[in-house]
């Protein structure tokens, strides 16, 4: 599977990541190689993400892959090094973005009007604890059908994204916290006082309050 990981890389101008001349499948995302790193070389016994691999019986990760893994990765906009899972990353029209918790409109906006071409993003939400999500997050070219990696979940839109997002926007803005959005325990005092945006909001959001989409909202979700 071509993967966020693949166009970064490829962006980044293909850095040596130490490999060495072989050839099979990738460990993680299952390309064909003909170049790589032995697994045994970077991974650890205490390597968390074993249920993410795409390929089990190969013992060679591809330089790509590698590369999406780095806990010291370099980029033009960056001061100094940094580990790729603790940022958020766009890869769009052969451009790389390392984002942080302060990019929320840029995720927001890219969510909005999805880029042309093959493209990835994966969000991090946790800097402090966040799980590897670069490598196994998809590519693809898919317009508004987009499935991108959030807090290590892959979210797929299904179309309701923008609607979801608006309804959510529109309570923010109506002095809803988005706490009482998130788990539906509103202030009744709130809602006597917008009842009628309260009403056609809620009916939006109800049916989605449990799903990883409508956190994807939330979490993006700016006060107009
Ligand atoms: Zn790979």
């Amino acid at each position: 599977m071509r993967t966020l990981a693949h166009l970064i890389y490829e962006t980044a101008g293909k850095p040596d990541v130490g490999q060495v001349k072989t050839s099979g499948i990738c460990y993680i995302c299952n390309e064909p190689l003909n170049s790589g790193v032995a697994v045994s070389d970077r991974l650890t016994t205490k390597w968390t993400a074993q249920h993410d691999v795409a390929n089990y019986a190969s013992q060679w990760m591809c330089p790509a892959c590698v590369w999406g893994l780095n806990e010291r990765a370099s980029h033009p906009d960056m001061e100094r090094l940094f580990a790729m899972r603790s940022f958020s990353h766009i890869a769009a029209h052969g451009r790389w973005q390392v984002l942080s918790l302060r990019d929320k409109s840029v995720m927001r906006a890219t969510l909005l009007q999805p880029p042309g071409g093959e493209w990835g993003m994966a969000i991090c939400t946790s800097p402090l604890a966040a799980p590897h999500a670069v490598p196994f997050t998809p590519a693809g070219d898919w317009g508004y059908d987009w499935t991108i990696s959030f807090g290590g979940d892959l979210v797929r839109n299904t179309g309701e994204f923008e609607t979801l997002l608006r309804a959510v926007e529109s309570m923010l803005t109506s002095g809803f916290s988005a706490n009482q959005i998130k788990t539906g325990q509103y202030r009744p005092g709130v809602v006597a006082g917008s009842f009628n945006l309260w009403l056609s909001s809620e009916s939006v959001i109800a049916p989605w309050r449990e799903s990883a989409l409508f956190s994807l909202a939330v979490f993006l979700a700016s006060k107009e």
